[in-house]
């Protein structure tokens, strides 16, 4: 037993009373850490080591990578429960304005039925070593910045390499803490991932945009999955012949659902979290990226959804691509409120005072520490100068859809010329089907007059880039408008070259992803000859971004060392896409004084948010079937309906979209989806009185299926072991 992890975890109960708010990603590994007894008043009522064994592997194994977003095996046949809008993108693949999979949802009625996700993989975890000391030792004495950026990148690269020659293996070295640690997590990858079902988009997203990043909530965010495998059980491309695949772990399904204070915990994949950077790197965010974000995918969104509104071939194409930036652009603006109204950056800049203090009185055991929080500070302000032009070449390929696909192309070509090692690793040889999946299916998410819109407003931003003081004029665009910066003028100009391009024409552009730069350039195609342009742009500011990379790898570790040493109690590393357990219990809050908001929501509210317009137009069969929704056996006794939201503590991000929420028995009784409001910048600092995660509780879908899909949905329910079953 770690003693120090029992003192913290028992102090935090003494501090925190019945919340019982326990902060912290951890890592499997670290679980164990953690007493056994204090996990067990917590509410876990398995053995930790069910969950992950001193040797790596357990039931933590059923939580998969998918598409960005967790998901979790409920059955043993492969079936994956995730959200709804997680799995968007294969309803949108499999929609045309004839077949609205999106509007109408989807239910496979046989696995033959079952839609193919092209470019959705399930990337199930199987063995995580430490590489820390072989990272270290890449780096050559006396090497700068850049040079050391490099040599762990290609060390990177190497133990990925050595991994990945073992057959179906996904590998990746994983970054702590801008380098605390390296760990090398191996996967096994599946790319035949099936949808079996999802429900119409008014449940799925009931609330729309309205209610995201809120609550109450009444969104039924969930889908269902199917993991197909080569007869013998391995990971094999889509094939007729493949079958479901028999997961090590599954979580089973819980139909008695959670009450209020009941434990839970959440298993899978946060992406990224910043709560180990200092308070100028938080400072710059606040001030600078998240605003910058917000105000340009706002303008992107504005012109999507006129387009949308108008056009129904519009709303079909660009329906992804808008969901994608509106969750983006609100949490932007989330993270700007939430930093102000919890005076994050002035807590952070008081405990580093403290932290500097304590570490200049403390050089055994927090050497170098103040040089290196001081250097990062220096170079966060450096980086300030040429800002509005980086955060614009940094963020143009989430805009115009042929833009992107021009410069992918591009950079592809160039990337694909070089020794594999040498390649960025987005373009090394492992990745060439991810990039050629992409370049297919974006063909699907174009809408040309829309993205002309977009391209013209890229181009107007970067003209209006000052030529003074310091000279921020873009050559290839400077070269491009001619003088001109005016949108009305630019955009003839813009329509013009995208009638003679040929990279939106998706059997030239497949032919393009096979050509060397050279045969690129001498088409003479006036995208690509913009995309070689820009794209010289891009790689000089890789460059910058890799030497500052390189010093936050030298200095990171030092200061966050000194960090953990004064906090004098386990600290979890900031998420990074790796497998995490957050444990947490059912309850509500105070978004501001005098309101307490209930942690569950029901059926009965979802009808009560109907007004039939959207994003709250409840479906017809839906708002029939509320009403008999207490007397089905999916009704929660206390609350005497069916439930459809509930409030934990979780300590989550994005990425744990999807993640099983779990019961003490491990046992899947929500799924993950949001979090609230005044918690959207827990990304910076975990404040428990508003630390608040978004599940969609298990019963909804439950009741869902066999109400609303009756015959068709009994094979699924059994799979699930819920045919016919009292809860
Ligand atoms: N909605 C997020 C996701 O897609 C979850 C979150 O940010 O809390 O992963």
């Amino acid at each position: 037993m770690n003693h120090r992890i029992l003192a913290f975890a028992l102090g935090l109960l003494a501090v925190s009373g019945g919340a019982m708010a326990v902060e912290g990603k951890w890592t499997p590994s670290q679980i164990l850490e953690l007493d056994p007894q204090w996990l067990h008043a917590q509410g876990l009522e398995v053995a930790p080591e069910t969950l992950w064994s001193r040797d790596g592997g357990g039931l933590l194994e059923a939580a998969v990578r998918i598409s960005g977003c967790s998901a979790g095996f409920i059955s043993a046949r492969g079936l994956l429960i995730t959200n709804h809008h997680c799995a968007f993108s294969i309803l949108q693949q499999h929609s045309t304005p004839q077949r609205d999979l999106i509007t109408d949802g989807f239910l496979a009625r046989t696995p033959a039925e079952e839609l193919p996700g092209s470019g959705s993989r399930a990337t199930i975890p199987h063995r995580v070593t430490d590489v820390t000391a072989e990272v270290e030792a890449a780096v050559p004495a006396g090497a700068d910045d850049l040079a050391r950026f490099q040599a762990i990148e290609r060390k990177k690269k190497e133990l990925v390499a050595a991994c990945e020659r073992q057959e179906s293996r996904r590998c990746e070295v994983a970054t702590f803490d801008g380098g605390v640690r390296y760990l090398l997590n191996e996967s096994l990858e599946y790319p035949d991932v099936r949808l079996v079902y999802a429900p119409p988009r008014a449940v799925g997203e009931y609330g729309g945009e309205v209610d995201n990043w809120s609550w109450p909530r009444h969104t039924g965010d969930f889908a269902l999955l199917r993991v197909y495998a080569a007869p013998d059980g391995r990971p094999a491309a889509r094939a007729d012949g493949n079958v479901p695949y028999p997961p090590k772990h599954s979580f089973p399904v819980a139909a008695r659902g959670v009450e209020p204070d009941g434990f839970v915990m959440l298993v899978g994949y946060p992406g990224r979290t910043f709560r180990s950077f200092t308070a100028a790197e938080m400072a710059e965010r606040a001030e600078l990226y998240y605003p910058g974000l917000s105000a340009l995918y706002r303008a992107w969104l504005d012109l999507m959804e006129a387009a949308s509104a108008k056009d129904e071939t519009a709303r079909i194409a660009l329906a992804d691509r808008i969901k994608g930036l509106e969750n983006n652009e609100k949490n932007a603006r989330g993270q700007v409120a939430g930093i102000r109204r919890g005076h994050i950056l002035e807590r952070k800049a008081g405990s580093e005072r403290e932290i500097l203090a304590w570490a200049a009185r403390h050089q055994d055991q927090a050497a170098g520490a103040v040089a290196a929080h001081d250097e990062l500070a220096r170079r966060v302000a450096e980086r300030r100068c040429t800002w509005d032009r980086d955060f614009l070449l940094d963020r143009m390929k989430q805009g115009p859809k042929p833009l992107d696909l021009a410069l992918t192309l591009v950079r592809w070509a160039g990337e694909k010329a070089k020794p594999d090692i040498e390649r960025e690793p987005d373009y090394q040889e492992r990745n060439r089907d991810i990039l050629r999946e992409r370049l297919e299916r974006d063909q699907k998410r174009m809408h040309l007059p829309t993205d002309a819109a977009l391209l013209t407003d890229v181009l107007a931003r970067l003209a209006a880039l000052p030529a003074a003081p310091a000279d921020s004029r873009v050559p290839a665009v400077e070269a491009f408008v001619g003088g001109t910066r005016d949108r009305a003028a630019l955009r003839p100009r813009v329509d013009d070259l995208l009638s003679h391009t040929q990279v939106t024409d998706l059997a030239e552009r497949k032919k393009m992803f096979d050509e060397s730069a050279e045969q690129l350039q001498a088409r003479h195609d006036p995208l690509l000859d913009l995309a070689f342009g820009l794209d010289a742009e891009l790689k000089a500011l890789k460059e910058r971004n890799d030497r500052f990379e390189g010093a936050v790898s030298r200095l990171r570790p030092r200061w966050q060392r000194a960090v953990i040493a004064h906090a004098g109690k386990p600290v979890a590393p900031d998420a990074n896409g790796t497998l995490r357990l957050t444990l947490a219990h059912v309850q509500g809050y105070s978004p501001r004084d005098g309101v307490w908001m209930r942690p569950q929501t029901t059926v009965g509210g979802v009808v009560e948010k109907h007004t039939g317009e959207e994003p709250f137009a409840v479906p017809p069969a839906l708002l029939a079937a509320a009403p008999q929704a207490p007397r089905s056996r999916w009704a929660d006794p206390k609350l005497k309906d069916v439930p459809v939201n509930f409030l934990a503590d979780a300590d989550t991000t994005g990425g744990n979209s999807g993640s099983p929420v779990l019961n003490g028995r491990g046992e899947v009784v929500g799924v993950n989806f949001d979090r609230v409001w005044e918690n959207v910048a827990n990304d910076f600092g975990y404040d428990p009185g508003v630390a608040r995660n978004v599940s969609v509780d298990v019963r909804y879908l439950l009741w869902m299926l066999e109400t609303l899909k009756g015959e068709a949905a009994r094979p699924l329910l059994e799979e699930m072991g819920m045919a016919g079953k009292a809860p």
